[in-house]
């Protein structure tokens, strides 16, 4: 298991598409996939946009949430709002 750097919590790495690594929460969730939403990644390395779901169905596949959108010490620091545009631009480098 690996532990986030800055707030300890437990972390995750899920291999890009193109080789990187993305540090996500250990649980993974349901999402829907849609044109808009959250970004979360797939098992397979693929980025989903879509909306969480409460249950599983047909629709949903499994996928982990971006570390660095809910990490407590990095949004404390610079602020949820800009965090999460930064969140943003790092997953269009993807
Ligand atoms: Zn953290």
């Amino acid at each position: 298991m690996n532990f986030c750097k800055n707030c300890g919590n437990d972390i995750i790495f899920i291999r890009t598409a193109n080789g990187n690594s993305m540090p996500c929460d250990p649980k993974p969730i349901w999402v829907i996939p849609r044109d808009e939403g959250g970004k979360f990644m797939a098992q397979n390395g693929k980025l989903v946009t879509g909306i969480r779901a409460a249950a599983q169905d047909e629709r949903v596949v499994v996928g982990f949430v971006p570390h660095f959108g809910t990490c407590p010490t990095i949004n404390k620091k610079s602020g949820r709002k800009k965090q999460a545009s930064n969140a943003n631009e790092q997953l269009r480098l993807i």
